[in-house]
C-alpha cells in the first residue's frame, strides 16, 4: 500500500477542523510561547511554522490516530473500561501524552520544554478544549495534547531557525 502524505496532511487538517481547531488557533498558541522571546514575531510567521510541522509524517500519523481514538470513544466503538477512561480524561492514563511526544520528538528537547509550558498554562484554544472535557460534551483526551504538541513543535522550529 502506498500512502500519500500530501493527501493525508489535508485529512489531518480537516479532522482538526471537525474537532473545532484551526491552524490559526494552533499558531496563536505558538505566538504566545514565542512572543516572550522575540517581539517582532507575527501570527502569519507562526502559522507558516505550524504548516511545516503538519507536513511531517510523524505529526500527521499522531493527529490521525489521536483524533480517531477520541471520536471512537464518543461513538462507543471502544470497549470498557478504556472507553470510560477516555471519556473522563482520567489523569493517570498518560498515553495521550505519549502520543504527543511523537510530535515533539521531531524537533528535539526545545519542543519538550515548550510542551510542558503550554500544557500547564492551558494557553488559547486549549482552555476551550479542556472545558469540553469537563462538561463531558466530548472526548478530547487526545486532542488537547496533539494541539499543544503541534504548537510547541512549531515554537521549537522557530527557535532553531533563529539560531
Ligand atoms: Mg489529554
Amino acid at each position: 500500500m502506498k500512502v500519500d502524505y500530501t493527501e493525508l496532511k489535508k485529512v489531518a487538517i480537516d479532522l482538526l477542523a471537525e474537532r473545532g481547531v484551526t491552524l490559526e488557533d494552533i499558531a496563536k498558541i505558538t505566538l504566545e510561547i514565542q512572543s516572550q522571546y522575540y517581539d517582532d514575531i507575527t501570527l502569519e510567521y507562526c502559522l507558516e511554522h505550524v504548516n511545516h510541522v503538519l507536513s511531517k509524517r510523524e505529526v500527521i500519523n499522531a493527529v490521525l490516530t489521536g483524533i480517531n481514538l477520541d471520536i471512537m470513544a464518543e461513538q462507543g466503538h471502544i470497549k470498557e473500561p478504556l472507553r470510560s477512561i477516555l471519556m473522563n480524561d482520567y489523569s493517570l492514563y498518560g498515553i495521550d501524552e505519549v502520543l504527543a511526544y511523537s510530535i515533539i520528538n521531531v524537533y528535539g528537547s526545545i519542543g519538550l520544554t515548550n510542551y510542558g509550558y503550554v500544557d500547564k498554562l492551558k494557553v488559547g484554544i486549549l482552555k476551550d478544549i479542556n472545558d469540553k472535557i469537563k462538561y463531558h460534551e466530548r472526548c478530547n483526551t487526545f486532542l488537547d495534547d496533539i494541539v499543544g504538541a503541534i504548537a510547541a513543535a512549531a515554537a521549537g522550529r522557530i527557535a532553531h531557525s533563529k539560531n
